[in-house]
This record gives C-alpha cells, sequence and structure tokens, in this order.
C-alpha cells in the first residue's frame, strides 16, 4: 500500500472494524496522520489513555486485513454449521490477551467471544483485575461453533490455527491466558491435563501463556475459582 487513496482506504477500513467492535473514537498520532486525514472522511478524537494506533498501519498486518484475508472461510467443516465467524475483540493493541475454545451458542449468534455465562464470569473477572473488557483481547482456538459445543477436533484446530497465529502476531500481547485445557493445549502444542499446566507460565514465541480453567468449567465447578484467581495474580504481577 503505497498511494494515498489506498491509504486512506486503509484508514477507513480500520475506523469501521474499530466502531464494529465498539470503539467510540480511536485516538492516533494526529501529527503524524495529519495529512492523510485531511482527505479521509473520518472523524477523530485524541486520547492517549485509550491507545495509540500509530502511524504505520501496514494493512496486511492488521486485524481487519487478517478479517478481510479469513472472509466466509470454508477451511473445515464447522463453517457448515456455523451462524457467524466469530473473529475476536477487543484492543488490537492489548498487553493481555485472553483466549477461549471456540464460540457457543450465544457467541455465534453475536458474532462475539464470550457473551454469554460463561463470558459474564470472564468478564467480572476482568473487573477485578482492574481491567475493562475492552482494554483486552478475546479470541478462541476455533471461530466457528463447534456443533452441540462439543470439543473442537484436532483438524479444525489445525486449520483455523494459522488465524490465531496471525492475530497473535498483530496484537503482540505481554500475557496470553488460555482458558481451558483445548486452549491451552492448542496454544502450546501439547496434550496435558490442565491441572497440571495451571499456576505456571510457558512460552509461545516467546510470550509467556498462563493456562487457568475455562469460565464454563467455574461456573459448574466455583469451589476452584479462587485456583483461577492465584493464576491471575501471577498474570497481573508479570504485566507490571
Ligand atoms: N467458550 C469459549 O471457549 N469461547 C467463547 O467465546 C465462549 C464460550
Amino acid at each position: 500500500m503505497n498511494n494515498r487513496p489506498d491509504i486512506i482506504n486503509g484508514v477507513r477500513k480500520a475506523m469501521e472494524f474499530y466502531r464494529e467492535l465498539g470503539f467510540e473514537y480511536l485516538p492516533v498520532k494526529m501529527d503524524a496522520f495529519s495529512d492523510v486525514l485531511s482527505t479521509a472522511d473520518v472523524s477523530l478524537q485524541r486520547d492517549s489513555s485509550v491507545m495509540d494506533v500509530g502511524p504505520d498501519i501496514g494493512y496486511g498486518k492488521t486485524l481487519v486485513g487478517l478479517k478481510e484475508d479469513i472472509g466466509e472461510c470454508q477451511r473445515c467443516k464447522l463453517s457448515k454449521g456455523r451462524k457467524n465467524i466469530v473473529f475476536g475483540e477487543g484492543n488490537p493493541d492489548a498487553d493481555l490477551m485472553f483466549i477461549g475454545e471456540g464460540p457457543g451458542r450465544d457467541e455465534d449468534i453475536q458474532a462475539r467471544p464470550f457473551v454469554g455465562d460463561a463470558g459474564k464470569l470472564l468478564a467480572n473477572l476482568i473487573v477485578k483485575l482492574g481491567m475493562k473488557r475492552e482494554e483486552v483481547y478475546i479470541a478462541n482456538i476455533v471461530k466457528c461453533r463447534p456443533p452441540h459445543n462439543r470439543n473442537p477436533e484436532g483438524d479444525e484446530i489445525s486449520k483455523c490455527r494459522t488465524y490465531l497465529e496471525r492475530q497473535i502476531d498483530i496484537i503482540q500481547p505481554k500475557v496470553i491466558v488460555c482458558l481451558g485445557k483445548v486452549s491451552a493445549n492448542a496454544v502450546l502444542e501439547v496434550d496435558t491435563a490442565i491441572s497440571k499446566l495451571r499456576g505456571n507460565f510457558f512460552d509461545y514465541h516467546d510470550i509467556p501463556v498462563m493456562s487457568t480453567f475455562h469460565p464454563a468449567y467455574l461456573l459448574r465447578n466455583p469451589k476452584d475459582k479462587w485456583l483461577t484467581w492465584e493464576d491471575m495474580q501471577k498474570v497481573i504481577e508479570k504485566l507490571k
């Protein structure tokens, strides 16, 4: 992308994407962008406390570009039964990224991750960590709902993995939290019980990964919430 209409188009697409995610304004470095913005039909406000997109949005390396690449993906059989692809949402510049297993019924309908009961528990956890849901990024291992909420199968995980890898590569979070065994095993490429993984950091491409119980498990086993809380304390320490 090296000419002016392409840049303006790229910026416009980025704005539309962030608006879809629920951002009402997108602070940018106005000085660096002023040339482009003077001809673009977008209005922006400055507020460096929310985030700073910076001047060099390389379209191919943005979440917008990735979403466009995914398109109406038919790479695996989950595409047959889905209503919507659940791409993921949140701050593209997040320090903290949560990765779940795959969309459930509510997520499939709303095209947003973790919006059902498990999502409410996750949202509470994020607030208890002193953060807002919009500050973190939330994604899943597979982007389409497995039928009857079964676990995603190996071929589905490996077909979708490239999308998650690109999301992580774009966001570059400081810490990843894997929610549940399916997520932890897919990200870390192991086959290990969550009880053995949780509580310790492992690496994904030099990014520390904390695995913890899936919120849906915690809804069924609330007595284990304190273990997740312990894991999250380590995450907070790591983010400091
Ligand atoms: N469970 C998940 O793993 N992901 C969601 O998005 C919702 C429920």
